[in-house]
Parts: C-alpha cells; sequence; structure tokens
C-alpha cells in the first residue's frame, strides 16, 4: 500500500507527529493513501499545531465546506471513525423526522446523505431511486430514527465531584457540616481553578461520551466555575477541546455571572463591573462564546445586575439565556424575554404573568427534571400553563457536579415526564427540535429534512416512545454527525477525576 511521505496513514483523521523536520503549513498538500480504501488521494493538512498535523481527504465534504477554515491552530474533531468517502443511503427505516406535527413519523423510510447534509428523504424507493451509484448504502431493518439529540443546558466540563455533602446531606449533617467540608459551588471553583485545561478535559470526556453514546450530538457547555478571566476562558478552552476529541457539536456558553467569585464577597455589583468591562469581552475576543447566560436567584444575582451582564452581551451581537425561577421567583424570566433570550432554563416558580411574557416571545422554556429530583424540590414547572400558550419546551440534564451530576439524557426524558409531566412526544421535541432552537441552530439541526446537517441517531427502537420509557436501558446503535458515523465512545472514569474539596468553608449552594 502507498504511504505518503510524512504521514501514518495506518491512521487516518488522527492527530499525527509531523516529526520529519518538514515545515507543513495550514492548508499544506501532500500525496498519501487512505487506509480504509487503500486508494491514492490527495489530501490537505488541515491543521497544524507545535507536534500535530490533520489531514482529511480532498474531497472530503469536512474541507469542501470549509467548516474548519477559520478555526486555526484546531484538529478537525473525530478520529478515524471520521472517515467518510462516499454518500450514505439509510433505507428501510422509521424516520421521526420532527418536521410537521408530532414526530413527523414516516415508515418504510429512506434517508440520502449528501456530505455533512441531509440530501433527500422520505418514502424508500422514491429516496433510492435518486441516490448516486457510489452511495453506500445500509439497510436500517425498521429500526428508528431520530435528529440527534440535542443536551441544551449542561455545565459538563468541571472538576472535582461533591460526593462529601451529599453523603452528609443523607445522613443527615447540619449545614455546618458541609460547610466544614468546603462543600457548595465555591468548592467547585477552587477545583476548576487548581486544574490544568488538560486534566478539565479529562475530566469531562467521561461525562461528554456518555451522553454521546445515549444518541446525543450537540452538547451546550458553559464556564461559570472559574468566576476570573483566566479561568472562564479555561473552561471554555476544554469545551472546545472536548469537542475536537470527541467530534460532537458543542455551544459555549460564558457563565461568568453564575455565582459572586470568592475575591468578591458580598460585592457583587463590582463582580458584575468585572463580568463586564473585563471577563465577557475577554472571552468573546478569543471566539470563544456562542451565547452568555446568568444565574439570577436570591443566592446568585438579581436581574437588574444580569440587565448589565445582557446589555453587554448585546453590544458583543451574543444571544443570551437565563437561569431563571428555580429556587424562588426572583424576576430574571421577563427581564430575559425582554433581552430576547434563546432561552430560560429551571421555571419551577415562574407564574403566570411569566408565561404571558414568554407567549410568542420565541424563549424556549428549559426545564431541567434533573435538578428537581437531586434538589428534592417539590414545585414543579407550570407545564400545562406553558402548553395552553404555546411555549416550545426543551429537556436538559443539568449535568454538573452540585445539583444534577447526571450524565444521562435519556434518563432526563424519562424524569420530564414522570416528574414533570410531559408527554414522551413532548420529552423527545425537547430533546430535539425544541433543544436546537434553545441554541439558536434550529435552522440546521433538531430535525431531518433536505439541507438540515446529517445530525442522526439510530435506535434499537420502533418507538419513538421508548426513549423517554426505559430506566438504564440505553437503545442507541449509533450515532452520526455532519454525515459522519461515530463509533460508540466507551466512557470511562479518568483518575483524574478526584475530589479536591476546597477547605474554606464556603456555604453549600445549588449548581
Ligand atoms: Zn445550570
Amino acid at each position: 500500500m502507498f504511504r505518503g511521505p510524512l504521514l501514518d496513514l495506518y491512521a487516518p483523521f488522527h492527530c499525527i507527529p509531523a516529526e520529519t523536520g518538514h515545515a507543513l503549513k495550514q492548508q499544506d498538500r501532500v500525496p498519501a493513501a487512505c487506509n480504509p480504501c487503500e486508494r491514492s488521494v490527495a489530501w490537505y493538512i488541515v491543521c497544524i499545531t507545535d507536534k500535530q498535523c490533520m489531514v482529511g481527504h480532498e474531497d472530503s465534504s469536512l474541507l469542501r465546506h470549509g467548516r474548519y477554515s477559520g478555526n486555526s491552530g484546531a484538529c478537525l474533531p473525530g478520529p478515524e471513525n471520521a472517515h467518510r468517502e462516499r454518500d450514505m443511503l439509510l433505507k428501510n427505516a422509521t424516520i421521526a423526522t420532527f418536521s410537521g406535527t408530532g414526530y413527523g413519523l414516516i415508515e418504510n423510510g429512506a434517508i440520502l446523505t449528501d456530505g455533512p447534509l441531509i440530501g433527500r428523504l422520505g418514502n424508500e424507493q422514491d429516496v433510492a431511486r435518486s441516490a448516486p451509484a457510489g452511495a453506500e448504502v445500509m439497510d436500517c431493518r425498521g429500526r428508528l430514527v431520530t435528529p440527534g439529540l440535542v443536551d441544551c443546558h449542561t455545565h459538563a466540563v468541571h472538576a472535582g465531584n461533591r460526593v462529601r455533602e451529599f453523603e452528609i446531606r443523607l445522613e443527615g449533617g447540619s449545614y455546618e457540616a458541609i460547610s466544614k467540608v468546603g462543600g457548595g459551588i465555591l468548592s467547585t471553583v477552587a477545583s476548576v481553578r487548581q486544574a490544568s485545561v488538560e486534566e478539565l478535559v479529562a475530566a469531562s470526556l467521561p461525562r461528554v461520551m456518555k451522553l454521546m453514546s445515549e444518541g446525543v450530538t450537540t452538547i451546550e457547555i458553559k464556564s461559570g466555575y472559574g468566576l476570573d478571566t483566566e479561568n472562564e476562558i479555561k473552561m471554555l478552552r476544554a469545551a472546545q477541546l472536548v469537542a475536537e476529541r470527541t467530534g460532537v457539536r458543542i455551544h459555549k456558553t460564558f457563565l461568568g455571572a453564575h455565582a459572586v467569585a470568592p475575591e468578591f464577597a458580598g460585592r457583587s455589583d463590582e463582580y458584575i463591573d468585572k463580568v463586564c468591562r473585563e471577563m465577557l469581552p475577554a472571552a468573546h475576543e478569543r471566539d470563544l462564546v456562542d451565547s452568555v447566560d446568568g444565574f439570577v436567584e436570591g443566592i446568585a444575582f438579581s436581574a437588574q445586575q444580569m440587565k448589565r451582564v445582557f446589555t453587554v452581551a448585546e453590544r458583543l451581537e451574543l444571544p443570551v439565556r437565563l437561569h431563571a425561577e428555580q429556587l424562588s421567583h426572583a424576576g430574571g424570566t421577563e427581564m430575559a424575554v425582554r433581552h430576547g433570550a434563546l432561552s430560560v432554563d429551571h421555571l419551577e416558580h415562574i407564574d403566570e404573568h411569566d408565561v404571558l411574557a414568554l407567549s410568542g416571545s420565541g424563549t424556549v422554556a428549559v426545564l431541567l427534571p434533573g435538578a428537581f429530583y437531586f434538589l428534592k424540590q417539590t414545585r414543579s414547572p407550570p407545564v400545562e400553563l406553558l402548553r395552553q400558550h404555546g411555549i416550545p419546551i426543551a429537556v436538559a440534564t443539568d449535568c454538573n457536579p452540585g445539583s444534577s451530576p447526571l450524565s444521562s439524557m435519556l434518563m432526563a426524558l424519562n424524569m420530564s415526564c414522570m416528574l414533570f409531566g410531559l408527554t414522551p412526544r413532548e420529552a423527545l421535541a425537547g430533546a430535539t427540535v425544541n433543544g436546537a432552537r434553545a441554541l439558536g441552530m434550529q435552522d440546521r439541526i433538531g430535525r431531518l429534512a433536505p439541507g438540515m446537517e446529517a445530525d442522526l441517531v439510530l435506535w434499537n427502537a420502533r418507538d419513538p416512545a421508548e426513549l423517554s420509557y426505559h430506566m438504564g436501558l440505553n437503545p442507541c446503535h449509533r450515532i452520526m454527525i455532519r454525515g459522519n458515523w461515530q463509533e460508540s465512545p466507551v466512557p470511562t472514569c479518568d483518575p483524574i477525576e478526584q475530589t479536591r474539596p476546597d477547605r474554606s468553608g464556603h456555604p453549600p449552594e445549588a449548581g
């Protein structure tokens, strides 16, 4: 087999050491061969860091569409499984498109990919007729195909855990006992500040891979445990690295206004000044922010303070979202809607006035049953009222160490049905079409239709309601992101993921 002069092509699409002394440049082109198809092709060097380069097929859609052209210094996502030579024809499928009403079901359906996009979709005979001769055909054997799941609210990048405070709480320990072991959100801040970016990535990968193994193809990841410029940026960089190493689609959210930084204890206005003047602009300047979030609550910030952060976000042309009315009615929802928020999240304490504000605004109500469950809350979001007013509802894990250590989107679906009374169709819409809308990505992902990105899941199931029904069974068969099958990742716990309790005695808080 022909081998390129520079690259070990037995590992195509891996990061490969460029160690020959030849100074490779971005978009360099070298002749080489492809391991899976064993034919000589031209390859591009897509990106190069100090020690690594990344290659791709010249005719690969990943390059053809130039999705990474502006991402210098970063590697293409996806290891060897990102190899894709031909368009795929998925036939004999039961497709829940989420286009139109209900599930938008197509029985005996087929999907034809066109590079990273969906080319055609519909009745099997019609689609098969239009497939190019070289298309790779896959018989789905009647399996259910859905859009890739979207987990639109996570804090999946963090270090340490809060297992001590969990145990003390269940042993009937006091608030003081939890404070003594350094429990609370600021203990996670201490762990994150101590971790290097690589340690953060290593700690986060098992959570992200677990989500992917259950059909999640897009994950929103927030900062918010750094609480200073350097560490907020570090968290967002870690989120970006997680995307590059797993191939999952990531939406990065700046959450500097999550809690008052310990250095600013008792001076929350001054901390908000720093968020507005320094932290958010610095993260934005590095192209690390897709949206801006905050926490309006008695234990965090007032709606008035958050308004200042949102005003800066508007000036930077960044969309906003908000943790609102989780533990009390603090007035965040109305303010967020006035700022055109993509979503307001939690909402256990919203009232009819808030729902009227949401009505027709386009802002998505994101429900987080994991936090409701873990905090043993008793007041659930007014789902019937949201329904009556036609508010789009999304469901997410809120994966975080303090109030929702949940890395299972399927469990979140089940919980949203059992704890909040969503129907299985509403729950799945909340993890697809409405999850995408909560990230402002509804024109690209969340539905299956021609022209949308080919992010989809093949399930060992026939009925879409099964995805909300099982507890602990994972029917995910395969996931496809941007037209490429991803190998089902096996999550492993990394030894770096150790508790590093902060002993400063910070009070426990949610989040
Ligand atoms: Zn959250």
